[in-house]
């Protein structure tokens, strides 16, 4: 058994999406609701925390640690998952504070995490820095990798494919479309749609890399979780679908794909997506849907990893309210 920690309801729901499927025209969509595991606002990342942090209490650590962007949604769930177990909290920042705390930031300050800004600073540099430090502190640090992306996060995305097997019954999809970023997701769901055996197809919109790289980033981790779940198989990189024409502007620089499909979501189903992520994933469904990339006849289930904090962050106020 690998040690997990309770911190959010599973299963989350699936949902199917009527009024969105009809004005598209394509497959029949329907939705993994990841944004409702309901730690400080929900997200994809609570379901890797649960084992990193478990790892984190058998180690006896008392301090995590980790990193991301000023709006990382990773960050703010795992100072809320440090909170709810009792551990100090330190989270590195790419850049300089903004002027004022809005999104994600607010939360990561209500939730008692200590910020510290990279500056001109690379991210690793500062967060090995730091993990020095409190351990010269008299801490035992317990360092997190970047979006929670190693073999013991990814294997929560392993176990995530058992649950939408068991939900889904007769109803599973043909294909699962979401954002891929530090790959630790698709990773998982790949392992799990190989160990078994499904006829499913794993496509992740890149949000802010080329596709080889997630490809070989995505191939090596999805390997690490197969071998941790002591299942057989091999997973090639040929394997791994990955569409990286969506990058748009860059990471976290949403354009008008991502706001016509948050602003589709919203109007036909009520459903909140975020600027960085889901919006840019789902900007790239509607536009493959628009290509004839599905079949009519398929099922495509659309994962919404999160990321609801960032519709309120100071930089997307403009673009998503824009004209
Ligand atoms: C981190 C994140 C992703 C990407 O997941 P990875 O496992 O890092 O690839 C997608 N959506 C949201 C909202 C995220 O916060």
């Amino acid at each position: 058994m690998i040690p997990r920690i309770q911190l959010t309801e599973l299963p989350t729901p699936v949902q199917e999406l009527p009024r969105l499927s009809k004005k598209l025209g394509g497959p029949t969509l329907a939705i993994k609701r990841d944004d409702l595991t309901g730690l400080a606002l929900g997200g994809n990342k609570t379901r890797k925390l649960e084992y990193l942090l478990a790892d984190a209490q058998g180690q006896q650590a008392d301090i995590l640690l980790t990193t991301g962007a000023a709006q990382s949604n990773h960050c703010r769930q795992t100072a809320a998952a440090a909170s709810r177990c009792g551990f100090k909290c330190k989270l590195v920042l790419a850049g300089d504070p903004p002027a004022e705390y809005s999104g994600n930031l607010t939360l990561d300050f209500l939730l008692g995490a200590d910020i510290v800004w990279t500056g001109q600073e690379d991210r690793d540099t500062v967060l090995e820095r730091e993990f020095q430090r409190a351990g010269n502190q008299g801490h035992t640090p317990y360092l997190i990798p970047y979006g929670g992306s190693n073999s013991t996060g990814a294997f929560a995305y392993y176990q995530a494919v058992r649950e939408l097997e068991r939900q889904a019954g007769n109803n599973f999809p043909d294909w699962i479309v979401f954002a891929t970023s530090s790959g630790g997701t698709q990773a998982g769901l790949v392992a799990g749609a190989a160990a078994w055996d499904l006829d499913l197809k794993v496509l992740g919109i890149s949000v802010d890399e080329r596709a080889d790289v997630m490809q070989s980033k995505v191939t090596a981790l999805a390997n690490q979780v197969l071998e941790k779940a002591r299942m057989s198989g091999v997973i090639n990189e040929k394997d791994i679908l990955v569409d990286d024409e969506y990058l748009g502007a860059g990471y976290g620089n949403p354009g008008i794909k991502e706001v016509e499909a948050i602003r589709l979501f919203a109007r036909e189903e009520g459903l909140i997506l975020d600027p960085v992520y889901t919006g840019r994933a789902a900007g790239g469904l509607i536009d493959l849907i628009d290509q004839g990339y599905f079949e009519k006849n398929e099922r495509v289930l659309f994962w919404h990893t999160g990321g609801t904090p960032a519709v309120f962050a100071d930089r997307y106020r403009g673009v998503l309210l824009g004209g």
